[in-house]
């Protein structure tokens, strides 16, 4: 195999957004990636697989959630714009909603750089 870039999808390994929604581990595939719905766990519970040293892109997530915040921002005025809510229903939807997509976000961006620091850091070692 002429190895260049590995896809992030090994076979046994499950999609990138199964693992983001489930939190499964790359090494093992335990749902044993998040100890909080956005927040990657050290190590894995399972295989002691350590999170702390893929995790690199970390720092972007503040940025990821700033975009995210801003693209619900700009859809809560259209929405506005079109249907004209009263205040207490656009916060009873957009609190939870915004909630959900942001952690959705999260999780889809730190799965999908975890999954390629471990293709990386692993190389092709399943020959
Ligand atoms: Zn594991």
């Amino acid at each position: 195999m002429a190895a260049g870039e590995s896809p992030s999808h090994e076979k046994g390994q499950p999609g990138i957004v199964q693992a983001a929604l489930s939190g499964l581990c790359p090494r093992c595939g335990e749902p044993t990636l998040f100890e909080a719905p956005a927040r990657v766990a050290l190590n894995c519970q399972s295989c002691q697989l350590d999170f702390t040293g893929l995790e690199r892109g970390a720092r972007l997530a503040g940025l990821v959630t700033i975009v995210t915040a801003a693209v619900l921002i700009g859809l809560s005025i259209g929405a506005d714009m079109a249907f004209q809510p009263p205040f207490w229903l656009q916060v009873l939807f957009w609190g939870p909603v915004t909630i959900a997509a942001v952690i959705g976000v999260l999780r889809l961006y730190k799965t999908a750089l975890l999954y390629a620091a471990y293709d990386a850091q692993t190389g092709d070692n399943k020959k």
